[in-house]
């Protein structure tokens, strides 16, 4: 009994999450950028995948600003999934931020702000740091708090002033560890050797009487003992914009990051933040990094985020824009204007379309393989072939879904292999949009608020 829920709990630890977009690791191009027919978890779709293959080697070539791309199609023909796919084919230093459009309609702070916020997360900053820290080199270091006879007591803090977070972090805590081992005393010159950890005295740079107090405690990087510095070495930090909005902006500083509270950021700090970096790029120290900022669903932005858009994309730090939409010719929010996507024309103007296309039987087949290896479900082939069927009739996100459904249902009878009696049973479970639409006509009069009923009593 204990054994059996020994595993239990075991198996609990082992599950994991499943996305819908989890099985997509790329674009799955080759290196002339030409679609392989499934790869990285895509399938079909080939020329909006290529199209985005262009987009993608043209942020990767960098440089570029105020580009915006929209994925046009049916629902269900991987606008997501090809975004998902840019996103991983990015290197981990450019920024991707993926925003759905409803999510700007919060009360926590304004539309126009969520989409700032949105913009910056996009705008990655290359910071170049160099310094002389290096393996064997000698460090020259004064601790604070020195006791009365001069020797740092061993509790003391150690405060180490640089430039560097690393060499603080490095040398903080082989510092301490030296105040535990060694009698170090303020003034003393030390080696630390990086790659050991061996800490040998070399003597006193200063005395006391060259008033330690009023200089404070600080790191100063002076010569190894054989006279010269043996190399210099680069350290590169990446952020983004926001990241650097947020610490800048609050108390609570960095934290806000993990918790998301970052309420509103007040313009002046992102003037000041604009102004340091600016200054950073003419000394060389920093490079910008335009990522790409995708927004799901765009027509639910309305008339004042789509003049926003068209404004930020002007601005020379913009990332690339990719947006999607899955609407015809719509009403503009805010407007009582129709246009293609919902999108007024200027800012379509703007745009790249890409479209995609509904997927043909066998491509549907492959995505519902894919998805099942994704999932860890065995079926059997005539599963396989029922549940094609199902996506074609029905639509490919249904299919997706009845997978786990229908592996749940094999569980539940205790085999291995999902079989076409748990498909069927999950079909007969959960009704996709079409039987669901004909059961609402059928039975629309025992429904609140029918519209169709309500004309009907007009009628009479
Ligand atoms: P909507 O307009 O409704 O937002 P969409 O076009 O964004 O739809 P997705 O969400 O990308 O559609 O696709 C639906 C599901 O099918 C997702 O799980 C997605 O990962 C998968 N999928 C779509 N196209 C492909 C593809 N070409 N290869 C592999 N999986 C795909």
């Amino acid at each position: 009994m204990a054994e059996l829920k020994l595993s239990e709990s075991r198996d609990l630890t082992r599950i994991e999450r499943i996305g819908a977009h989890s099985h997509i690791r790329g674009l799955g191009l080759d290196s002339t950028l030409e679609p392989r027919d499934v790869s990285e978890g895509m399938v079909g779709q080939t020329s909006a995948r290529k199209a985005a293959g262009v987009i993608l080697q043209m942020i990767k070539d960098g440089k570029i600003a105020g580009r915006a791309v929209l994925i046009a199609g049916q629902p269900g023909t991987g606008k997501t999934a090809i975004a998902m796919g840019m996103a991983k084919s990015l290197g981990l230093e450019t920024p991707f931020a993926m925003i759905a459009g409803s999510e700007l309609f919060s009360l926590e702070m304004s539309k126009t702000e969520a989409l700032t916020q949105a913009f910056r997360k996009a705008i990655g900053v290359r910071i170049k740091e160099e310094n002389e820290v290096i393996e064997g080199e000698v460090v020259e270091v004064q601790i604070d708090r020195p006791s009365a006879s001069g020797a740092a007591s061993k509790s003391g803090k150690m405060t180490l002033k640089t430039t560097e977070m690393e060499t603080v972090y490095d040398l903080g805590a082989k510092m301490i560890e030296a105040l535990g081992k060694e009698k170090v005393s303020s003034g003393d010159v030390i080696a630390i050797d990086k790659a050991s950890g061996k800490i040998t005295k070399l003597g006193r740079s200063f005395s006391r009487s060259r008033d330690f107090d009023a200089m404070g405690p600080q790191v100063k990087f002076v010569q190894c003992p054989d006279g010269e510095l043996q190399k210099r070495k680069e350290v590169v930090h990446c952020v983004t914009l926001h990241e650097i909005d947020v610490i800048n902006s609050r108390t609570q500083g960095f934290l806000a990051l993990f918790t998301g509270d970052t309420g509103e950021i007040r313009a002046e700090v992102r003037e000041q933040i604009d102004t340091k970096v600016a200054e950073w790029r003419e000394e060389g120290k920093a490079e910008i990094v335009p990522g790409v900022l995708f927004i799901d669903e765009v027509h639910m932005l309305d008339i004042e985020c789509f003049s926003f858009l068209n404004r930020a994309l002007e601005n020379e730090m913009s990332p690339i824009l990719v947006v999607a939409t899955n609407r015809g010719i719509t009403t503009i929010r805010g407007t009582n204007y129709k246009s293609p996507h919902g999108i007024p024309i200027d800012l379509l103007d703007r745009l790249l379309i890409i479209s995609t296309q509904p997927y043909t039987e066998d491509e549907i087949r492959k995505i519902l393989d894919i998805r099942s290896q994704e999932e860890d479900v065995e079926m059997s082939d005539g599963a396989k072939h029922l549940l094609t069927k199902i996506g074609v009739e029905t639509s490919l996100r249904y299919a997706i879904h009845l997978i786990t459904a229908a592996a749940l249902a094999c569980q539940k009878r205790k085999a291995k292999v999902v079989d076409l009696e748990d498909i069927n049973r999950v079909y007969h479970l959960f009704l996709d949009v079409k039987r669901s639409t004909q059961y609402l006509m059928e039975y629309q009069n025992q429904y609140m608020f029918s519209e169709m009923g309500e004309a009907d009593e007009d009628d009479i």
